[in-house]
């Protein structure tokens, strides 16, 4: 069921898109928010089908688009032509199909989604859950313990309280201090644990509950990759919400295009451009959802070492990873930790990230090795 997406995740002051249709996740607004969000940082990603002067064979790309978790998504592919080539309208229903089983696994808008029923359960038994959710909860649980509790899927008792949850709208405040300890009580990634045969999920503590708002869209990125690579499609780019995953060659011989923005005084413009091969890359962005209060922004993405929204430089960081799950999680993680707690973990553990802080002359940037190395490979 369809919601309306209102000022809850559209900062004061600005009213374009606000009656988007949002139907799930804590980033209902993603799509508002990266529209005007050249109005603020704006650093986020955009396709360059077509672009850089070469021409582009678009009678053999097909593309499928649509919405879901209030936001959109496209699927842009190169069509085979031989007999055992899939039909488009196959492809669409099982792409269709994928998103609608996402939605009834993960999602906290919607009460009868495994993820809500094992969010409202206050049992510390075994919860039995389909085999994806187990497994982005394993990958959840793993990128928590390697960013030192950074990212963490627990947090969604604090994405509730500062308001930027799945709950009825309401005016953005700085919640009191019992609150905030009640809620941060209830949160910590160690006090999940997680099953994979047969695939089942339990919380030691009872009020423990769940928001993959940080990992799902990606997740869903490399569902539908593997759907179209296990039906012969061979050269693709799947792109929901902002959560891009990319394979094969266009028809030109050039690889998918990804830009990466940034802001200019005219709006903004393709900072860099990368070309993708079988990886997946994410933005999180501190800009895209956030209310202020007495002139201090809070933004959706939560430490959970303090409870409270990030309070540092870092407003964008970019990562490219072997999925698009990985790389979703992983921007999350690390925009939260800012650019140098962050850039220091992503380069010992070989992570592709670009940061983007604001600094005294305007927006600084800064990438990893591996960040770099891909970027020079893209020229
Ligand atoms: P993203 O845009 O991928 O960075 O995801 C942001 C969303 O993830 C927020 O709207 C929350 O729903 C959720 N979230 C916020 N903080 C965290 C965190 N530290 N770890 C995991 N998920 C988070
Ligand atoms: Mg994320």
């Amino acid at each position: 069921m369809l919601n309306s997406c209102t000022d809850r995740t559209v900062p004061p002051g600005v009213r374009d898109g606000s009656s988007l249709p949002c139907s799930d996740w804590s980033r209902c607004g993603r799509f508002i928010i990266r529209s005007l969000s050249r109005f603020v940082y704006g650093i986020g990603c955009v396709l360059l089908l077509g672009a850089c002067g070469r021409s582009v064979d678009h009678a053999s790309i097909e593309s499928i688009i649509g919405e879901t978790m209030g936001t959109t998504y496209q699927v842009k592919y190169v069509a085979g032509s031989g007999p055992g080539a899939p039909e488009r309208s196959s492809l669409q229903a099982g792409i269709t199909a994928i998103l609608q089983a996402i939605d009834r696994q993960m999602s906290t808008y919607r009460e009868d989604s495994e993820l809500s029923r094992f969010n409202a359960s206050r049992s510390t038994k075994w919860f039995p859950v389909s085999r994806d959710l187990a497994t982005v909860l394993a990958t959840a649980t793993s990128i928590s313990r390697r960013s030192g509790g950074a990212f963490d899927v627990t947090v969604k008792p604090l994405v509730d309280l500062w308001g930027f949850g799945s709950g009825p709208p309401q005016p953005p405040m700085v919640p009191k201090a019992d609150s905030l300890a009640a809620a941060r009580a209830r949160v910590g990634f160690q006090h999940l644990s997680v099953r994979a045969a047969p695939p089942a999920i339990r919380k030691q503590i009872p009020g423990l509950e769940i928001d993959l708002g940080a990992i799902a869209p990606g997740f869903a990125v490399d569902k539908i990759a593997g759907f179209l690579s296990d039906h012969g499609v061979q050269s693709y780019l799947v792109e929901l919400g902002g959560e891009v995953y990319a394979r094969g060659h266009r028809p030109d011989g050039r690889g998918w295009q990804i830009g990466i923005e940034r802001p200019t005084d005219a709006g903004t413009e393709v900072d860099i451009s990368l070309e993708l091969d079988g990886k997946g890359l994410s933005v999180s962005g501190s800009y895209r959802n956030y209310f202020e209060h007495h002139g201090i922004r809070y933004s959706h993405e939560i430490d959970p070492s303090t409870g409270a929204p990030v309070r540092h430089r870092t407003v964008a960081v970019a990562v490219v990873a072997g999925n698009a799950a990985e790389a979703d999680a992983w921007s999350t993680a690390l925009l939260v930790l800012g650019s140098e707690r962050g850039a220091a973990l992503a380069e010992r553990a070989g992570i592709a990230a670009r940061f983007a802080d604001i600094g005294e002359q305007g927006i600084e940037i800064g990438a990893t090795p591996a960040f770099l190395a891909l970027q020079g490979s893209s020229r």
